[in-house]
């Protein structure tokens, strides 16, 4: 089977009076529309891993994530769309939710693993599958060189210049990809990463281990909110106003803290007149179904 499938992301403009006022044209690439559950930069981050898998002749994928882990869900639906088996170590005491749900849906097998053995992931996979000749592994996230060459190819994909593109940031690994597109185009578009974790220095390290060559860029520290899933009342209010007035569906751990930060810096003048900016909506808004309480 060709592990693959047409990806539909379009670029739409985003209106609002602030960027009209600061002479800004601002578009979000809408990678949320790639697929419905393996949402945004997850299938590009998992394409190369799961054609790996196929030439090593694995079945059986096997990863790890948080219990409300978007790259778990988006490994449950890609193993399911392409005949792999997929096991997942979850983080911490058994639980349910509208996440695990989805992963169970799309056949995935649950192991919930206490904080403490959950830190040695290679460990945890000797453990349960050193004699599982099919077994693949796939770390937290998605976190690998495979990874960011995926994520590199929404570079390839725009046909209009920017002088800035904008993505949230987990383990950094869209981000590199993103960067070393840009690179490869020889474009001088800058980019800036929006860490939604709360040790966003330390992310720098972590994108320049993916980088193929070095590069200059951004990271906005300081609008992680609190660390990571972490929100307050103007970032709820934030989202409620941008999915209102926009249509386009985003949620607050990833997406609308890297939006909140692209329309801060606009409203504190950081961009010139003219400048054209791209932000990526990273997918994720099933993530949505765990914060509903937040939205009362
Ligand atoms: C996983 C995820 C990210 C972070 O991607 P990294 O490559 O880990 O930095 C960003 N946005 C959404 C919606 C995600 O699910």
């Amino acid at each position: 089977m060709n592990i693959d499938f047409e990806i539909f992301s379009p670029v739409h403009q985003i209106q609002d009076k602030l960027f009209d006022e600061q002479g800004l044209k601002v578009f979000i690439k809408r990678d949320d529309l790639i697929h419905p559950v393996i949402s945004g930069n997850k299938w590009r981050k998992l394409k190369y891993l799961l054609k790996q898998a196929q030439t090593e002749n694995k079945t059986h994928l096997i990863t790890f994530g948080g219990a409300y882990s978007n790259h778990l869900l988006a490994v449950a639906a890609a193993a399911a769309r392409f005949g792999f088996k997929s096991t997942g170590f979850v983080r911490g005491e058994q639980v349910s939710n509208d996440t695990l749900f989805l992963c169970r849906l799309h056949g995935m097998n649950l192991i919930f693993t206490d904080r403490e053995s959950y830190r040695d992931k290679s460990s945890l996979f000797d453990k349960h599958f050193a004699d599982d000749r099919k077994a693949f592994f796939i770390d937290e996230g998605g976190a690998s060189v495979l990874a960011a060459k995926g994520c590199s190819e929404l570079v390839d994909e725009l046909t209009d210049p920017y002088n800035h593109i904008f993505c949230a940031c987990g383990t950094g690994t869209t981000a590199a990809g993103i960067i070393n597109g840009l690179s490869a185009n020889h474009l001088p578009t800058r980019f800036h990463g929006i860490p939604v974790l709360k040790n966003g220095g330390f992310l720098r390290q972590d994108v320049n281990a993916f980088l193929t060559e070095p590069a200059d860029y951004q990271l906005h520290t300081e609008y992680h909110f609190g660390g990571y899933g972490k929100v307050d009342e103007q970032l709820i209010e934030f989202v409620r106003q941008f999915v209102a007035s926009t249509g386009i569906l985003i949620e607050p751990v990833y997406t609308g803290k890297m939006l909140y930060a692209l329309y801060d810096l606009a409203g504190k003048k950081y961009f010139e007149s003219g400048s054209r900016i791209l932000a990526i909506h990273t997918g994720g808004i099933w993530g949505l179904l765990g914060m509903k309480d937040k939205f009362i």
